[in-house]
């Protein structure tokens, strides 16, 4: 960032001497005011008296006087240059010229041209030159910088969801490498970070297999009971949740090898409410599920997704679940749709993302960690279908899985 200042700041200190010594040799030295007053300054050497000095006063509108010779110190130069002309002009520091001639009494002549008689025009596009180039300048040197900003600011947006971002290609002299660099830098962190989540995640849910199943063991060993009851269904939620885990955490590694086989959509779904609990499987009536609706996909993992949207389902249902299929133009359609509260509009898109449970009161009774949806995109990815939810006519969600026409 230091770079980019000094390198501004000598820009515009270069730019600003430059110009004026340009501008000031194009425009300010031979131009016709300078004729103006070289021929001036010939004509008064053929001033001789004080009338003459009156009458330049009186009817030309310059400011003439007399003064002595002590009063007009000269450098050598313009002596010499006197002697030579017969007169010298020097500018004060308002760009004022005062002409002098020396008059035979000894004296010398001084002319001043007041302010009015010079020329306005050359000023004028003097300055209109000056701030034209200057602004020509400046927008030469924030041209790059804006192009390489456009370019951070597209690879800082291309941030995947493994936290890699594209790279950026800025010229080795570009004043914001450095910015690019630690885009890269921070970009790694973010893919460290992920990367060790992930990790974590994966191993906790492995630690957690073993104590689990042996804790399923106990327990089927114990008397029946309302509390043993309990126990069990709150074993069987941890147990699901832990696969949960691995499941995700597993899909986010590596996309998994699919046993792609035809699968006939009613007995799979059937079969699959079926190793529901009992007390849940009342709430769920299929409609439209035809025999003839099949679909080339891995099993394992359509049952998968279809599963978790069912389990939600009987979340957030209040007393009715709907499981259908459809054909549409362009594929396959297997539907779960609930009389639950549904979701509101701004958050559809959030809650497939891994992690997310837009309101944690009311999810945490439901004991959700928040990543059956992330793995039901991640499946439906794999097939080349999505996933997306809108409302029921039952007043609840309608969550839809797309598979792609399968001929
Ligand atoms: P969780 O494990 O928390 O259920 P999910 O990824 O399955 O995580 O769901 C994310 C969030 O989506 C849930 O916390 C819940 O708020 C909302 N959700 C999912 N399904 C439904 C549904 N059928 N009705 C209402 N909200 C739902």
């Amino acid at each position: 960032m230091l770079r980019i200042f000094i390198s501004f700041y000598l820009f515009i200190v270069l730019a600003l001497v430059g110009l004026t010594s340009l501008l000031d040799t194009l425009m300010l030295e031979n131009t016709s005011e300078n004729k103006q007053i070289e021929s001036l300054a010939q004509s008064l050497r053929f001033v001789q008296q004080d009338t003459d000095i009156a009458e330049l006063n009186d009817s030309a509108h310059l400011s003439a006087q007399k003064i002595p010779s002590s009063s007009l110190a000269l450098a050598p130069s313009q002596e010499i240059q006197f002697q030579q002309q017969g007169y010298i002009i020097s500018y004060e520091t308002d760009d004022t010229p005062n002409i002098y001639t020396q008059l035979p009494d000894g004296h010398y002549l001084q002319v001043k041209m007041a302010e009015n008689d010079r020329p306005i025009g050359v000023i004028f596009w003097y300055r209109i030159a000056f701030f034209t180039l200057l602004a020509l300048l400046v927008a030469l040197w924030t041209w790059p910088l804006w192009r390489d900003i456009k370019k951070l600011e597209k690879a800082a947006r291309s941030v995947q969801t493994d936290g890699s971002i594209e790279s950026v290609n800025l010229s080795p002299s570009s004043n914001l490498n450095v910015i690019s660099q630690a885009l890269d830098n921070l970009s790694q962190q973010v893919r460290n970070l992920l990367n060790n989540q992930r990790e974590l995640t994966s191993a906790v849910a492995h630690e957690f297999r073993t104590p689990l199943a042996r804790l399923k063991f106990s327990m089927a060993t114990l008397p029946d009971s309302t509390l043993q009851t309990d126990m069990q269904e709150d074993l069987n939620e941890l147990d699901r949740l832990t696969q949960e885990m691995l499941e995700f955490s597993q899909s986010e590694h590596h996309t998994p090898e699919l046993s792609v086989a035809e699968i006939p959509v009613k007995e799979m779904t059937q079969a699959l409410i079926a190793g529901l609990p009992k007390q849940h499987t009342e709430k769920i009536s299929i409609n439209n599920l035809c025999q003839e609706h099949t679909l080339i996909a891995d099993g394992h993992f359509v049952e998968r997704a279809l599963l978790n949207l069912i389990n939600n389902a009987l979340k957030y249902a209040e007393q009715r679940i709907q499981v259908s299929s459809e054909v549409t133009q362009s594929g396959l359609l297997l539907v779960v749709e609930d009389d639950g509260p549904g979701i509101p509009q701004d958050l559809r898109s959030k809650i497939f993302d891994a992690f997310y449970r837009p309101d944690q009161s009311r999810t945490r009774d439901k004991g959700g960690a928040g990543l059956g949806l992330a793995t039901v995109k991640k499946i439906q990815q794999w097939h080349g279908g999505v996933v997306w939810v809108g409302d029921s006519e039952l007043g609840g969600a309608r969550f839809v899985l797309s598979y792609p026409y399968q001929g």
